[in-house]
């Protein structure tokens, strides 16, 4: 975690530029009121669930959807790397020779391949963010940054929510709480209301399953308690990793503990996988079915019962 462990000055000086692979306007469920989400590239962990797999890498990535294609080849001819080859009613990319260019997506007439990663000013985001003023002045809604992770590039994350708080509009922060704590608490100081995931309680498991240890995600959630008000802990419920009674009902009483009322459950989806062939990678969850509904329902009544948790069941 090296970019967690750089100790920050953070100031209303800085302006870096972010690496962005999206930007949904009018999301109901990541935070209160309607919504923009911005969405960060890079991410230190790496769930074998991801639903966000062109988030995990900070580097720009070209993403290719079969079902847009109309076989033009028109990408095949303006790419200057050859890295594209059409065969079988099918782009083939030698992802070894491209650089990211880009050139293909921008020829592509049918936008069936694109380029997920943009740096982007904070003036270019906010501009775009404030398109929905309107909306969040109605609502109670406003910015939240996600990701990959933001804290992976904290110095942008500094710099953005300065510049909406500016606007006045509400700021929210979805992270998964690997990070230097130094640094998370002084981009907490900007942030109106946080989404905080947590996957498990063991150690080892979560490292099996996220390839890094919780230490220090479960020690950030302690700290952020004392800093922001409004917070929400979130846990993704994935069939074969947490979804048994013991392993939620453990993760209910460490948040219980800690005097947080809010609890989502996410049961897991396959709406990610497609992604992942678009990127040329490989899930790791191919043969996990979706987690049923009723399973997450009957967990949310057992962790009411026992604990003082509102928990709602996401989509
Ligand atoms: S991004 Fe550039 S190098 Fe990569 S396939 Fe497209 S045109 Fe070729
Ligand atoms: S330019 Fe686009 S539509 Fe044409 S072959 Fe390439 S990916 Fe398919």
């Amino acid at each position: 975690m090296k970019e967690q462990e750089k100790n920050l000055t953070l100031s209303s000086e800085l302006n870096h530029p972010g690496r962005v692979f999206d930007i949904q306007r009018f999301s109901l469920h990541d935070g209160p009121g309607i919504r923009t989400i911005v969405f960060l590239k890079g991410c230190p962990l790496s769930c074998l669930w991801c639903s966000n797999p062109e988030g995990i890498s900070y580097q720009r990535e070209l993403m290719y959807f079969p079902n847009k294609c109309i076989g033009c080849q028109t990408c095949v001819n303006t790419c200057p790397k050859t890295a594209l080859t059409f065969k079988k009613g099918t782009i083939r990319i030698e992802r070894n020779k491209c650089d990211h260019c880009g050139q293909c997506a921008e020829a592509c007439p049918s936008e069936a391949l694109r380029i997920s990663g943009k740096d982007l000013s904070v003036e270019e985001v906010i501009k775009e963010v404030e398109k929905d003023l309107v909306f969040y002045q109605v609502s109670g809604g406003g910015i939240t940054i996600s990701g990959g992770e933001p804290m992976n590039q904290p110095e942008f994350v500094i710099s953005l929510l300065l510049a909406a708080k500016k606007a006045g509009i509400n700021t929210a922060l979805e992270t998964c709480g690997y990070a230097n704590t130094e640094t998370f608490l002084q981009v907490l100081a900007q942030v109106d209301y946080l989404l905080y995931d947590i996957k498990h309680m063991y150690p080892q498991k979560h490292r099996k399953f996220t390839g890094k240890d919780n230490k220090i995600i479960l020690e950030n959630l302690k700290q952020a308690v004392k800093t922001v008000s409004c917070l929400t802990v979130r846990v993704p419920l994935i069939p074969g990793f947490n979804d048994s009674s013991e392993e939620v009902m453990e993760i209910a009483s460490f948040v219980s503990s800690l005097s947080i009322t809010s609890l989502d459950i996410l049961p897991y989806h396959r709406l990610g996988l497609s992604k992942y062939r678009s990127l040329g990678k490989l899930s790791g969850m191919d043969r996990i079915k979706p987690l049923e509904r009723s399973r997450a329902e009957e967990l949310k009544y057992k962790i009411e019962e026992k604990y003082l948790l509102k928990v709602r069941v996401g989509g």
